[in-house]
């Protein structure tokens, strides 16, 4: 039996093994990870694909992740912060539409401490109270997390960004603790978050070596969710003459994820759009089954970048659901505007 026959039976797989089938395309060529990865997507969710509404709520961090265009010293970037009005009436918006899940995500933005944001999704849990509410702000306390689990906040998204503390040293200033992170991410876990991890391809320093830490964290993890995306550019940040990551090996290691944690919610993101036209369809193709537009006011949506160039349609955004889903169509999907709830959560869901 081959590795990949191995993940099937449910054997966990060693660095060294992931490192075989993420570099041995002669053994595992992309086609044929793809046309497992698919499979393995279409016997669990079908060929539905969820779509979440996401606002990029600010984007004012504290951090200075050498990546991101967000980073706290580029003094170039224009900050702005919805307020919980303008949250609120997004959602508000986006509901009436028929979304049912809103991804609120942000930079560490301490303005945001525990009493206003478990406020905020405290407004969200009452006026849409059939919705999934999924955060993406970043590390935070325990007892922060709780806090916000227990207003109503159903899922939250933290990539680990690298399972390799070197790597990760590289990526981020000293300040920054790789452990933390993944203390972070088994908190949120614990408190019964579906939670998303993730990490960027081709990011600087990064190798198939880097990756197969990535896949053997992931496999041990079993996070709900899983983000993964090209390593993009920004002009202003320390990487800006860096290589953008390889759309194909992002696609590859999507199949890759789907085989090793087959009910994952794997998002076919704005990156990969961004990196190449196809993409988010490639992503679908490739195994993902999530897609995540825009529903930021448009005045704002353009000072969200964390990388140059970023994909930023009217066409593609939330005002536009009618369009994303006949695109879907065409390309042999079904756009759904459930809450998609990760199939192993579904039974421990409070609010429904
Ligand atoms: N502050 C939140 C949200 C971060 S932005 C948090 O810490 O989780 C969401 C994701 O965008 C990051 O986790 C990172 O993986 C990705 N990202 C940031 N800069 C990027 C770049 N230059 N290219 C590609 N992806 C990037």
């Amino acid at each position: 039996m081959d590795l990949i026959g191995k993940v099937l039976a449910g054997a966990t797989l060693s660095r060294q093994e992931w490192l075989s089938v993420i570099s041995d395309r002669a053994s595992y060529p992309d086609a044929r990870l793809r046309s497992i990865a698919s499979s393995i997507r279409d016997s669990i969710y079908g060929r539905k694909v969820f779509i979440r509404g996401l606002v990029e709520f600010t984007s004012f961090c504290r951090n200075d992740c050498y990546y991101c265009g967000l980073r706290r010293s580029n003094s170039r970037a224009e900050r702005y912060r919805l307020s919980a009005e303008e949250i609120l009436s997004a959602c508000i918006n986006g509901y009436s539409i028929g979304l049912r899940t809103f991804v609120l995500q942000g930079g560490e933005d301490m303005y945001w401490d525990d009493g206003r944001l478990t406020a905020l999704v405290r407004e969200i849990r009452e006026a849409c109270p059939d919705a999934a509410i999924t955060l993406s702000v970043g590390e935070r306390s325990e007892d922060s997390y709780r806090k916000l689990r227990q207003s109503g906040a159903d899922r939250y998204l933290l990539r680990h960004e690298t399972a390799d503390a070197v790597h990760y040293s590289k990526l981020h200033p000293l300040s920054m603790s790789f452990q933390n992170r993944l203390e972070c991410l088994r908190t949120l876990k614990r408190l019964g978050f579906q939670t998303g991890a993730g990490m960027m391809v081709g990011s600087p320093f990064s190798s198939e070596d880097t990756l197969a830490s990535d896949m053997a964290f992931l496999q041990d993890l079993r996070p709900e969710m899983v983000g993964i995306g090209p390593f993009i550019p920004h002009r202003d940040t320390p990487f800006r003459d860096e290589m953008m990551g390889s759309v194909s090996l992002t696609l590859r290691m999507l199949s890759i994820v789907r085989i090793a944690l087959p009910s994952a919610l794997i998002p076919s993101t704005t990156a990969l759009a961004t990196a190449s036209s196809d993409g988010q369809i490639d992503g679908l193709d490739a195994g993902a089954n999530v897609i995540m537009p825009n529903i930021t006011p448009s005045t704002e949506r353009r000072k969200y970048l964390l990388y140059d160039n970023k994909k930023i349609s009217e066409e593609e955004a939330g005002e536009n659901i009618a369009w994303i889903i006949e695109k879907l169509r065409m390309a042999g999907y079904e756009g759904s505007l459930e809450r998609g709830d990760h199939v192993q959560a579904i039974a421990d869901i409070p609010h429904s």
